[in-house]
């Protein structure tokens, strides 16, 4: 028997971490918080076990048990009061995301980052203004397929919005709604007002995905009519992946983010190869209940699954991971 190459000599117990090639740390997670404006006490997420909505006043408690488990980040989704045709609560001083921000800095020693878009501000649910003449129906199902946001007018309101953050104290601003230009006009706008170190972790690629089901749920923001292709890319393109993400670079943007991360590893590990920048990945909302949905069939273990989830997700080159996982996985990993 000639076996010069034997691969199972690394693998016994006392060796293999030694010869491991990827490690999680909880200082890699990022965990999504959903503070709610419309609600005085908090609200489980149906569609994502373990996940709440909570009110404002409630906000700094939940970033305290976050950051309990090791997590150090977190990342804040705004449910606001009210809703508008352009979502200007989510520019508002007092804005949800913006009272929770300066109560959670202030208390905390948490690392704030902000989504920045505006689908949950809109009453259509849209990621931005609607191009003029386009309007919402009395039933609210038009299917006009030549709807879409109005990029440049978009672009506006993310400026105030990324501005307004980080007036709040925002230590990171995600902008997400895919609309061209946006990491350019927002540097410009947070340098203009005297915040050049608030770093933008740009959703460089994201995709026109149906896992992000129960995320609409969490956020409220499900588009009231129509749907997010003509701004979300296409799940077929990988090379286009790769011009978005340049032209992110080329705007400014700090960390480059792929969403969501397990059906797109092809897209983290093609990013990690071609930039520099650290590479983020979102864990979203579907492949979070998937497995929770299986697990509590008796299909698959969810420790198991979720911490084999995150490790290939950083095997295929991401840095951070955007997950709804982070405190359960931190608190195995302590
Ligand atoms: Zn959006």
């Amino acid at each position: 028997m000639d076996l010069t190459h034997r691969p199972r000599r690394l693998r016994e117990d006392r060796v293999r971490e030694l010869v491991s090639e990827t490690s999680l740390e909880p200082a890699d997670l990022i965990a999504p918080v959903f503070v709610d404006a419309t609600t005085g006490e908090r609200q489980p997420i149906e569609s994502m076990p373990g996940h709440e909505r909570v009110p404002i006043e409630d906000s700094v408690a939940r970033v305290e048990e976050v950051l309990e488990t090791g997590v150090e980040a977190v990342m804040l989704f705004g449910i606001p009061e009210s809703k508008d045709a352009t979502g200007t609560r989510a520019w508002a001083e007092d804005g949800v995301v913006q009272e929770a921000t300066r109560r959670i800095t202030a208390e905390t020693d948490a690392y704030v980052i902000t989504d920045v878009c505006l689908c949950e501000y809109t009453e259509h649910g849209h990621c931005g203004t609607l191009e003029p003449g386009i309007r919402e129906t009395e039933t609210g199902s038009r299917e006009d397929p030549s709807l879409t946001v109005d990029n440049d007018a978009t672009l506006e309101s993310l400026r105030k919005t990324a501005v307004s953050h980080a007036a709040a104290g925002a230590d990171m601003v995600a902008p997400s709604s895919m609309t061209d230009g946006m990491v350019g006009a927002i540097r410009d706008e947070l340098d203009g007002e005297g915040f050049d170190d608030v770093p933008i972790m740009s959703y460089a690629a994201k995709y026109e995905s149906a896992f992000y089901g129960p995320f609409r749920d969490a956020a409220d923001g499900a588009p009231a009519f129509g749907d997010r292709r003509h701004y979300q890319m296409d799940p077929a393109n990988a090379r286009e992946a790769m011009r978005e993400v340049r032209l992110d670079v080329e705007q400014g943007a700090d960390v480059l983010l792929v969403k969501p991360a397990l059906p797109y590893l092809d897209i983290v590990a093609d990013v990690r190869r071609e930039f520099e920048q650290p590479v983020a990945a979102y864990n979203v909302s579907g492949e979070y209940a998937m497995l929770h949905a299986a697990a509590e069939k008796g299909w698959l273990d969810l420790e198991e699954t979720a911490r084999e989830s995150l490790l290939s997700i950083k095997r295929a080159g991401a840095d951070l991971i955007l997950t709804y996982f982070a405190e359960d996985i931190a608190e195995q990993l302590r």
